[in-house]
């Protein structure tokens, strides 16, 4: 409890008060009664309480959320869209917001969050006066804390089918990205990954590029804007790439932006039997472990992934290449880079290194919430 950890487990905790409800609001003492912190309680989770502050006196009350949603806003800058609140980071744990345009759109992943919301929405709307407040808690965990998956409109005007979200490039100019708060992938797109489309773009101009896992084609337009000869997207969903190509569409980029349906190890294989090669290869996979006992598998699949697109890399080329499995450490990956990097025989330098874009901000008490990682690495 020293370290600020936001989390306790069931483990650590000598007894819970018998009337306490999932997502109750309850003081940790130690066993001479002393205060020690403040949390949302769920004994139905392994994660028996989320703390929310270990200040006595700072009461959980609507005032409590307000000042969290404004502390956590303050760090964003004025854009199209944005994280607003990245959870445990923001010290809201078990909510996530985002907002495009003038709509937000939460995820909540805590019964805490959940029985507390219509305050935390009320706050939303007071604080920034939303348009809209959309919710996409659809996720996979909400099973653990008791939840039921939800989506829908919370208050407010319903978001637009395709939100126009324009994302500042490395040249401070922007390009359109095509956005689905319905059906699309998080909250509809992928902010995470903003400020790794800029560094790679960066080294674009007049580069034939390959864009696997691909999504909607935010690295696409990035290279493409960059001046990139070619790009190629490579997706296993087609409602991904309908996007995309709109997408390309809307800023002009199509004549030199193709896309593939297909399953990226596959076509890998088959650009590397008929000796196809590129300037840049992006790799962006969706998450492989979501438990401990998956990391040893995604270890496997993140190198046979870097392995073989170590191999359609031209000589002098660029690698980047990301995992955002938040169990993959950064060390652990770039070992399983090198390692890959070996068995494709492949002399590679790291000349980059990528993270989470700064509106995903990480908690020093809280490094769970730095998931994504990347390396960008020259072939030598
Ligand atoms: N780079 C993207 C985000 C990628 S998310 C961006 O910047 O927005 C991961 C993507 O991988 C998803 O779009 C998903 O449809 C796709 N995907 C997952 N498994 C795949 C596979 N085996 N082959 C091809 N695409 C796959």
């Amino acid at each position: 409890m020293l370290g600020r950890h936001p989390w306790v487990f069931s483990g650590a905790i000598d007894s819970v008060g018998s009337e306490l409800e999932p997502g109750d609001i309850a003081d940790v003492v130690a066993s001479d009664g002393r205060f020690l912190a403040r949390g949302m309680v769920n004994t139905r989770s392994q994660i028996v309480l989320r703390l929310l502050t270990w200040d006595e006196a700072e009461l959980v009350d609507a005032a409590f959320w307000e000042n969290r949603l404004r502390r956590a806003a303050s760090l964003r800058p004025p854009s199209d869209a944005a994280r607003m609140v990245h959870a445990e980071s923001d010290g809201l744990p078990g909510l996530v917001a985002d907002r495009y345009h003038d709509h937000w759109v939460l995820q909540v992943s805590a019964a805490g969050i959940e029985r507390h919301k219509t305050d935390i929405v009320r706050a939303i709307a007071r604080s920034f006066s939303p348009r809209g407040i959309y919710e996409r808690s659809d996720v996979d965990g909400r099973d653990k804390e008791g939840l039921p998956k939800r989506a829908g409109l919370i208050e407010g005007e319903e978001p637009p089918e395709l939100f126009t979200v324009q994302e500042r490039t490395h040249d401070a100019r922007s390009v359109a990205l095509l956005v689905d708060v319905r059906n699309g992938h998080k909250t509809g797109t992928y902010l995470d990954q903003a400020e790794s489309r800029r560094a790679v773009a960066a080294r674009a101009n007049g580069a034939d590029v390959l864009n696997l896992f691909s999504y909607t084609g935010g690295f696409a337009l990035h290279a493409a804007h960059a001046g990139a000869k070619s790009v190629i997207n490579v997706d296993s969903s087609a409602e991904a790439l309908a996007l995309s190509e709109r997408a390309a569409a809307e800023n002009q980029l199509s004549s030199r932006i193709s896309h593939e349906r297909a399953n990226v190890f596959d076509l890998i294989r088959t650009y590397r039997d008929e000796g196809r090669t590129f300037d840049i290869v992006v790799c962006d996979p969706p998450k492989f472990a979501s438990g401990a006992a998956q990391v040893d598998k995604a270890a496997r699949a993140y190198k046979d992934l870097s392995r073989l697109a170590f191999g359609l890399v031209r000589p002098g080329g660029y690698l980047a290449t990301f995992s955002c499995s938040g169990l993959v450490t950064a060390d652990l990956f770039q070992k399983i880079v090198w390692s890959a990097s070996a068995e494709a025989r492949r002399d590679a330098q790291i000349v980059g290194r990528f993270a989470q874009s700064p509106d995903h901000p990480v908690l020093l008490a809280f490094p769970e919430g730095e998931y994504l990682k990347g390396l960008l690495v020259r072939v030598l």
